[in-house]
């Protein structure tokens, strides 16, 4: 497979998913189909979406720029052949674990710093309540920062064996359309019990309470490290 294949099949799985994204966003702002499933009966501002999306737009260029990037820097440790099942579950679930460590701790340190939460993570949190694009209303520079933790879980890998194409595809795939959900302000009868999986609920909270809950896609590490908030906003 040539880079440029890749390149281009990244680039489609990238704006796919965020134009999944702005339609599913357009469908909960201005439609009363979800109504009835929304954790925060808060409405939204007229208008919000307009005034939301130069932001969403660039962080959307800084994400192609970066899977471009990406794809040229990995690209000689990419197999492109059809992996087996555990090999791809291993290293789709490997890159989630790795990035939701690196999140939860970055994230954690953008609320305890006061200068970083006053003036970068501050941006994310005027996300309230939340509808599916504000997971790219972040500051550019947090958005960045936060793209380590894939990167990390790719060389990780790439130190003990080739990664796999079509994982590396799977997790930029499920990652968005994960984020998207988390933001969604919506408990969505099928979506809801996911396993292990934080629930909208949890960063929903952490929208509206600016506290606990730091991990994004993992309940695991907000409840090692003590920092998991339920619906009552009491500790467990
Ligand atoms: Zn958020
Ligand atoms: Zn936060």
């Amino acid at each position: 497979m040539k880079v440029y294949e890749i390149i281009i099949i990244t680039m489609i799985i990238l704006l796919s998913s965020n134009l999944f994204g702005v339609i599913y966003s357009l469908i909960v702002l201005k439609t009363s189909i979800f109504k009835k499933y929304r954790i925060q009966q808060i409405p939204y501002k007229k208008g919000i979406f307009k005034q939301r999306f130069p932001l969403y737009f660039f962080n959307l260029v800084i994400l192609s720029g970066f899977g471009i990037g990406g794809v040229f820097l990995l690209y000689d440790f990419f197999d492109t052949g059809l992996p087996s099942i555990w090999v791809f579950i291993g290293q789709v679930l490997f890159v989630f674990i790795i990035d939701d460590v690196w999140f939860y701790f970055m994230h954690r340190y953008m609320h305890h710093n006061k200068y970083l939460l006053k003036k970068v993570h501050s941006i994310h949190h005027r996300a309230h309540p939340p509808f599916p694009m504000e997971y790219l209303y972040t500051h550019p520079f947090e958005w960045m920062l936060g793209t380590i933790g894939p990167f990390l879980g790719y060389i990780f890998i790439i130190l003990v064996m080739p990664l796999n194409i079509y994982a590396f595809w799977t997790f930029a795939l499920l990652r968005n359309l994960h984020e998207i959900h988390i933001h969604s302000d919506l408990k969505l009868p099928l979506l809801k019990n996911i396993p292990f999986v934080s629930a909208v609920e949890d960063h929903d909270l952490h929208h509206a309470k600016l506290n606990g809950n730091y991990a994004s896609t993992f309940r695991i590490w907000d409840r090692i490290m003590k920092t998991r908030f339920n619906q009552k906003n009491t500790s467990e």
